[in-house]
């Protein structure tokens, strides 16, 4: 019969990421060649996981290879991406959820301008410092002790430099080829193992979502005559109660924040005592007029730390005419419609050292907002010209 989910282990999401050849796909099939030996993978040849079907995702061409593998503690999906361009997308947009990262850097190279733009991604979408690994491949290539002293200085520098805590980082010297072909083993499969080891147990499992505070982005707005006003929408993390006391942002021209409190919760046309994180909500604001709330703005409890803004830098990715894009770049101080959660907004896009952003290209931009909304880093948004989504990013920093 048909396997069912056993969601028994703690789960992670994963990838490689490092520059092109530096052995990533070799490193990603030995991973599950290695745990294969334990019944924790099934084994992945190279060229199955390098020959990735393509997908589409809002448009987008995603071309990535999802696998899963368990040790004995935990469950982990993977994530390896064929080029360079892959990764860019991925992370930007989302496709490639990463919660920690195995940074692949080849000894005999060391580290390289893809190396240095993973670690930046990975920084940009939030992987937190102490979910990532530095496995220094093709140890079979650079055995001399002082050169690979060298090497890992270099790599904890430029850890340091992305924000990435360089000096406490583990940093692996192993071959990825050689645990293929079960050669050398105390740099082939002894590597992989050590690697495993710090995947579980120097990786945090992120917070679960019941945990975090409560955000929750309004899709719609009701007025309710003698009861007050109404707004749908999903909830994004957290719990919500009825009497919690919260503040509406995003709603008002100036940022000011609205304080309510709520009276009653409802999901599909049931009651709600205690609201959990994707639960569909109605939720009725004490003492709210539909002035005081539209589309867009967001829930948050009270004594939250958010502020609204409407400057905002970010990681911009415009899509490709093959991807339903456009045939026209991004150019400097346009203003483009930008969407994100449930909001959308005018902005003015000035774009970080060019003058254009061509389709399949990425870039840094600031994004001056026709108003003040709900942003915080690793948020992601589209660039939409009609119906048409010719831009993805993700938000970096807000600029006040
Ligand atoms: P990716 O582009 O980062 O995914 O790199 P690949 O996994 O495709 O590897 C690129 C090349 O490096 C291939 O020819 C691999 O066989 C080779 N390679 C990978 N790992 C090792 C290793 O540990 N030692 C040596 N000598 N070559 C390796
Ligand atoms: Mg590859």
């Amino acid at each position: 019969g048909k396997a069912v989910f056993k969601r028994d282990k703690p789960h992670l999401n994963v990838g490689t990421i490092g520059h092109v050849d530096h052995g990533k796909t070799t490193l990603t099939s030995a991973i599950t060649k290695v745990l294969s030996a334990t019944k924790g993978a099934k084994y992945r040849k190279y060229e199955d996981i390098d020959n990735a079907p393509e997908e589409k995702t809002r448009g987008i061409t995603i071309n990535a290879f999802h696998l899963e593998y368990e040790t004995a503690t935990r469950h982990y999906a993977h994530i390896d991406c064929p080029g360079h361009a892959d990764y860019i997308k991925n992370m930007i947009t989302g496709a490639a959820q990463m919660e920690g990262a195995i940074l692949v850097v080849a000894a005999n190279d060391g580290p390289m301008p893809q190396t240095k733009e993973h670690l930046l991604l990975a920084k940009q979408v939030g992987v937190p410092p102490d979910n990532i690994v530095v496995f220094m491949n093709k140890a079979d290539e650079a055995t001399d002790v002082e050169t690979r002293e060298l090497l890992e200085m270099d790599v904890r520098e430029l850890l340091n430099s992305f924000g990435y805590p360089g000096d406490t980082c583990p940093v692996i010297f192993g071959s990825a080829l050689c645990a293929l072909e079960d050669k050398q083993p105390e740099i082939g499969v002894e590597a992989i193992k050590q690697l495993l080891d710090v995947l579980d147990n120097k990786f945090v499992l992120p917070e679960r979502k019941t945990n975090e505070e409560a955000m929750f982005a309004a899709e719609h707005v009701y007025s309710i005559v003698g009861r007050g006003t109404v707004i749908t929408g999903k909830l994004e993390r957290g719990v919500l109660k009825r009497g919690d006391k919260i503040e509406v942002i995003g709603a008002t021209k100036d940022g000011k924040p609205v304080e309510s409190t709520i009276s009653g919760l409802e999901s599909f046309r049931k009651t709600v005592d205690r609201a959990e994180p994707g639960d569909q909500l109605g939720v009725l604001l004490r003492g709210l007029g539909p002035k005081d709330v539209k589309r867009g703005c967001v829930l948050l409890p009270k004594g939250h730390k958010h502020v609204a803004t409407d400057a905002v830098k970010a990681q911009l990715y415009v899509l490709k005419e093959s991807e339903e894009g456009g045939k026209t770049p991004i150019a400097n101080y346009f203003s483009e419609h930008v969407f994100s959660l449930t909001w959308d907004s005018g902005a003015l896009v000035k774009i970080v050292g060019k003058d254009f952003i061509m389709p399949g290209e990425s870039a840094e931009v600031e994004l001056q907002l026709n108003q003040r909304m709900f942003i915080e880093p690793q948020q992601r948004f589209t660039i939409r010209k009609g119906s048409k989504t010719i831009g993805t990013g993700v938000f970096t920093e807000l600029l006040k």
